[in-house]
Order: structure tokens, then sequence, then C-alpha cells
């Protein structure tokens, strides 16, 4: 605890407390000049309170969450909370819309830090589990209306071009599940992760950091937490989905510019939005690429996905359509140096999947991956749009030439089925059921989807007899991450004959059908 926490704690608990309970508090710009906090504090304009239930704990300490402890009084937020309700209640109207086209444009230029609380909840959950904040079960998570603030916070971002650095959100569910919908990524910070009483001096300086480091070269840096986090430490209470807005200022002080509330931004982008930019609504999941900067990072343990050299090729005619497929065994391989794992997310009808990514120090990265579908067939779940297989034809010095059929998407439920020799492989398998959970592959492990499942088939009826390449590619839409994107597709040559294919591999033979210098076959 250095000095200038004392004098905060000083200032928030004798000074802006009392005020608050006296409900005496008007906008008052508070400058402390020597202070760590300089603020400018305007009441709630959203007027919901904060609730116990709101707020979160860490799940090193699995205590429920607390809002209050004796030594820190500016904890008490559930009594803080109805003296701004009455004042807010009580005050008169101010242009919401102009402050806050003033902070777009702020925001534009880049160089704030942006706390959202996490968008609206259902309130008829708690949460009972708060140790396994993987497991959204037993967590309040978003509700449809807090779906919808997400998406259009984030929306908003894109369309107003507000840039956007690093995403930090806290583990729970809710917090997580707003920084997908809105930003598409997030990296996971414990100390966003609520306030537990033990906890309560560590998470204020954690945060006081976070609100005060200046964000990469003109961007702005998003923090996703609860309403405690912010309310211990920058004195505020804040409504679900709200924004606060702080600018970093030197000597690890910061200072609140201004608030938008959830609703505001669908506002903002009709007004604001140039003509002939982008849409007012988003209906992509996938919202956001992964910053460069981000993916590039060595600590991240990335998987690498390589497509092995289809197998199995056989023929098929089906009567009486009289259609003829081409059916294969594919199998994808994890070489890189940590799993492919994914996870599914409650989102409207659809099952929106995350890629999660560890790094060397623990922490996880999530990004918006795509989505999972319901297998009829197989009875189970898949990741949508995970390979698609090709047929080519082919120049005469055997290049591809023409793509000239192709299964279109094809999707799997990712697991472990046979390990690959690899110093660094799992030892024994880890993602072994085919859930909208958690799927994934190990690293050192392979995912086979053999030639008799449904879906493994091209449609070749229109593909006239010779020899073409059939070229597997895994992630063909580069949804996920991993270390090298170059190696996903796994070609080999095959001859279509009238009522039957066979696999080419003499080199020999190739070399007759194309002449010297063919690559050859890629095994
Ligand atoms: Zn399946």
């Amino acid at each position: 605890m250095n000095i200038r926490f004392t004098q905060q704690r000083f200032l928030l608990s004798w000074i802006i407390l009392p005020a608050v309970l006296l409900g005496l508090l008007v906008p008052l710009p508070i400058v402390q000049a020597a202070g760590s906090y300089v603020g400018l504090f305007l009441p709630p304009r959203d007027s919901a309170p904060i609730q116990a239930t709101d707020l979160g704990s860490s799940p090193a300490s699995g205590h429920p969450a607390t809002v209050s402890t004796p030594s820190h009084p500016f904890v008490q937020v559930e009594n803080i909370s109805p003296g701004l309700h009455g004042y807010a209640s009580g005050r008169k109207a101010v242009d919401g819309q102009l402050e806050s086209q003033a902070l777009v444009t702020a925001l534009q230029k880049g160089g704030y830090v942006v706390y959202f609380r996490h968008a609206s909840t259902e309130r008829t959950q708690t949460d009972t589990d708060t140790i396994r904040l993987n497991n959204c079960s037993t967590q309040r998570n978003l509700s449809d209306q807090g779906r919808v603030e997400a998406r259009e916070a984030g929306n908003a971002f894109r369309v107003l071009q507000i840039p956007v650095g690093q995403v930090y959100a806290s583990a729970y569910c809710r917090t997580r599940h707003t920084a997908h919908l809105a930003f598409g990524w997030a990296e996971i910070r414990e100390d966003l992760t609520g306030v537990p009483a033990d906890k309560l001096e560590d998470r204020q300086a954690a945060l006081a950091k976070m609100l005060s480091t200046t964000p990469r070269p003109g961007k702005n840096t998003i923090l996703v937490g609860h309403g405690e986090n912010i309310a211990v430490t920058a004195g505020i209470v804040i409504g679900e989905g709200e924004a606060a807005i702080f600018s970093p200022l030197e000597d690890g002080r910061f200072s609140l510019v201004g608030r938008i509330r959830p609703v505001e931004w669908k506002k903002l982008v009709s007004t604001l939005s140039l003509p002939g930019g982008a849409v007012d609504s988003m209906v992509d999941y996938r919202v956001e690429k992964a910053p460069p900067f981000l993916a590039n990072d060595p600590d991240l343990l990335m998987p690498d996905l390589q497509t092995l050299p289809p197998t199995d090729v056989v023929y098929q005619a089906i009567q009486p359509n009289q259609v003829e497929l081409i059916r294969l065994t594919n199998t994808i391989s994890n070489a890189g140096i940590g799993p492919l794992e994914i996870q599914g997310i409650h989102q409207d009808e659809k099952t929106t999947v995350i890629q999660r990514i560890s790094k060397a120090d623990g922490s996880v990265v999530e990004q918006v991956a795509g989505e999972f579908v319901f297998h009829p067939t197989h009875d189970h779940w898949h990741f949508e749009n995970f390979a698609r297989y090709e047929i080519w034809s082919l120049t005469p010095a055997g290049e591809l030439e023409a793509l000239v059929a192709s299964s279109g998407k094809v999707s799997f439920c990712l697991r472990d089925n046979f390990p690959i020799n690899l110093p660094n492989k799992a030892p024994r398998p880890v993602y072994t059921i085919c859930t909208h959970g958690t799927q994934g592959i190990s690293v050192g492990w392979t995912d086979v989807y053999e030639y008799d499942l449904p879906d493994q088939t091209i449609d070749i009826t229109n593909v006239p007899v010779g020899v073409y390449a059939l070229r597997s590619v895994t992630d063909p839409n580069n949804q996920l991450w991993e270390l090298d994107d170059t190696n996903n597709a796994a070609t080999i040559y095959i001859e279509i004959l009238p009522g039957a294919v066979q696999i080419v591999r003499d080199p020999e033979v190739l070399e007759q059908l194309f002449g010297k210098g063919f690559p050859g076959v890629d095994t």
C-alpha cells in the first residue's frame, strides 16, 4: 500500500462516501493534485443499484461475493447505491447524446481505458460455484438483452472506427461473453474477477494500474469486469453494460472522462456513422480478426493443425439418382506447442465457439472461432467448417489448375483419436467426448474421420474421368489461431475411372502423366 492509495482511500472514505450518503453530491470535479485519483464524479445515469449477486468473487477464494468489509468503508456499495439512486432520479436531464458524441470523438483518437461492466444478466440465476468458472451453468449469465447490448457496443466500436488494443475480461462467463460478443476475443485476468474480501487491496491496486496504463499507440484498452471492481477502485457505480471511460495520467493516476450506457451505442451509430459506412446491426459471430500483436505473442501455447494426406479413397455410386461420390478418410493432427481447445457458449439459437489458448504464465486468451452444430446422423455436436475436401484439375506440369468439385463445409467433433510421434505429445487423450461444452485436439494427437462416416464425401457426378489432385484443407476459413497456417492442406493425386477411383502413388506413373519436374506425391 503506497501513500497514494492511502490518500485515495482517505479521500473516498471521508469525503466522497459521506457526501454520497447524504445525497449532497453535485457533478463536481474532484482534483487532488498529489493524490492517486483525479476524477469528475457524475451520478449514475443507470438507476440499477449494485446487488451482492452482481459482484462475483475470486476463483481462488471460493467465498461468496462480499460487498462490505469494516476496514474499507467504501466497499459498502449497497449503502451507497440508494443515495445515488435517489439523486439520479431527482436531477435534471443532461444532454447525454452530445456528451457521448464528444466521447466518441475522443475515443476515435485512442489513448483511453474503457471499463465495461458486463451486459445485462438473468436475475433469476445466481453464482453457486465461484471456483470452476469455466462452468457457466453455475453462474448468473447474460440475458438475451445482455447479448444484444454487447453486440451493439462492439458494433459501435467497429462502425465508428474506435480503435481497440488489448481486451481484458474477468473469468466469469458473463464478462467473458460480453467481451466475446462485443470484440471477438479477450485475455482473461484474475485481477478483474470480482473483489473477494481478502483481496480488496490487491484488486484495487491491480485495476488502478490498468486504468492508469497508457494503451498501445493509437488504441484504447478495453476492460470487462464487475460493478464492484470499479466501485472500489474509482468510486463510481455503473449499471450492467455501461462503459466508464478513463484517461490514464502520469504517476499511476487516472481520470474519469465520461460514461456511456448500453442503449446509447445504437443511437451513436445512427447519428455518427458516415453514409456508406458499415451497417448498424452486427450479425457476424466473428467480430474481429486476431490482433497481430496478440496472435504473435511468443508466450501463447498455440496449436498447429496439420492435415495428413487423405487415405481410404473409395468410389461410391448411389442409385437410383446416379450420384457418384468419392469417400475419404481425413486425419488432422496437432503438432503445436499447446492444445487446440474450443468451447461452446450459448448465444441466441446458436452455440458460439471460442478457442482458448493458454499462455506460459497460466493466463488464457479466448477468441471467437465459429459455432457448434448438432449433427443428427452422428448424434453429437460438431465444430462447423473445420475441413473442406477439394478436387482440382491439373496443368500439364501437374500444378493445381481449377477447382472441379468440393465437399463444401465439413464439420467435425474435435477429439484425440490416435497419437503421433512427437516428443512433446500429451501422454494420454484429453478430449474424448463430442458435447457442445469443450472439445479439442491435444499436442501430438490426431482427429480421424473415417471414410464411411456421413459427410466424408465429394460429389464427382459431373467430373470427367482423368487424373486430379485431391486436396484436404483444415480450417479453410482460418477461424482458429495456430502457429502456422501454411501447413493446413494436404494433396494427393487420384485417377477417376469409369465406376472407380484410385490413388496415384507411383512417382514414375506421375512422371509419365505429367513429364519431368512433377512435384510428386505429397506424403
Ligand atoms: Zn461426428
